[in-house]
């Protein structure tokens, strides 16, 4: 109860910093701010979709609507802004397109979605107990996880880097890290990398407790991938700033149920479609291009 708690108030924190700094990420009422800001594509909804031998999707059609779990608290990837309702307006993000992308060649709308808030350390447990039925955060794709679960994608390479205070200069990479204290997340690929370069290690649910720590000087950095600090930066541009030298590489996956094949190969096949018409590179413009990243190279399917 507590860190449900802790959680929502350094999610609401975000938020208001979200709400504040808006003006282009395309909500409704900044339509006229926004005029000639990248535009969010929208995604034809297949009929008649048959896959034969995928559970999660034989449940989906069931009950009429698909499950995706997502992260709620990073902004231009995958964001949930507190104030708007419950609907799938709420949700913004370059991993909600993803998702909604693949939703749709799959034969669900956007409002046939059913959003749930899953942190790093519960991914592997929500997949595989069928909480959910595919996972789209932030999700990197490495042989650990892939023995607990499955990966469609990649669908974008990220590298973990270091998120620090604006006027911060000694903290240049991650081997200026010693003896300074860092914060990032359980359960995420983050924590494991950061362990070796001896740093006090701080550790919490989600990476806005770590940014609300940054700000109030608690910590000294914050460290996971680059595209999510490069969205906490983008937020509060006058504060903080990414140090912009990755040490790892994040290739993103789309995490669904290990033994469903049929599953993953049709969530291949819809993010292959959706990189070849364009709306992959519509859907980046649209969302983290606004944090300052420039569109990376698509990275290649690895079907396996
Ligand atoms: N991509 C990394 C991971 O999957 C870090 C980001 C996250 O925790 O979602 O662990």
């Amino acid at each position: 109860m507590r860190t449900r708690r802790t959680i929502a108030a350094a999610m609401s924190v975000v938020a208001l910093t979200a709400v504040a700094a808006c003006g282009k990420s395309g909500s409704p009422s900044d339509s006229a701010a926004g005029a000639g800001a990248p535009k969010l594509p929208t995604y034809q909804v297949k009929t008649d979709v048959k896959l034969d031998g995928s559970k999660a999707f034989a449940e989906a059609k069931k009950r009429g609507r698909l499950i995706i779990g997502a992260k709620s608290d990073q902004p231009f990837l995958g964001f949930e802004d507190l104030s708007a309702g419950s609907g799938a307006s709420a949700r913004s993000g370059f991993d909600i397109e993803i998702a909604k992308m693949v939703a749709a060649d799959l034969g669900f709308g956007p409002d046939q979605i059913e959003w749930k808030t899953i942190v790093s350390a519960n991914r592997e447990n929500a997949i595989s107990g069928g909480q959910i039925d595919y996972y789209v955060g932030t999700y990197t794709i490495n042989p650990g996880r892939k023995a607990q679960v499955s990966f469609a994608g990649p669908y974008l390479v990220a590298g973990q880097d270091l998120l620090v205070s604006k006027d911060n200069k000694d903290i240049t990479g991650p081997d200026s890290l010693k003896d300074k204290s860092v914060c990032t997340v359980t359960g995420s690929t983050s924590i494991q990398n950061i362990e070796k370069y001896g740093a006090k290690v701080t550790k919490y649910e989600a990476y806005s407790q770590c940014v609300d720590k940054l700000m109030t000087g608690e910590v000294d950095a914050v460290t996971t991938d680059d595209a999510i600090l490069k969205g906490y930066a983008a937020k509060n541009p006058d504060k903080l700033k990414v140090v912009g030298k990755p040490f790892t590489q994040e290739p993103y996956g789309v995490g669904l149920a290990k033994d469903d094949s049929v599953l993953r190969n049709a969530i291949d096949d819809a993010l292959k479609a959706h990189e070849d018409n364009g709306d992959w590179k519509k859907a980046y413009d649209a969302t983290l291009g606004l944090s300052g990243a420039a569109a990376p190279a698509v990275p290649a399917l690895d079907r396996y």
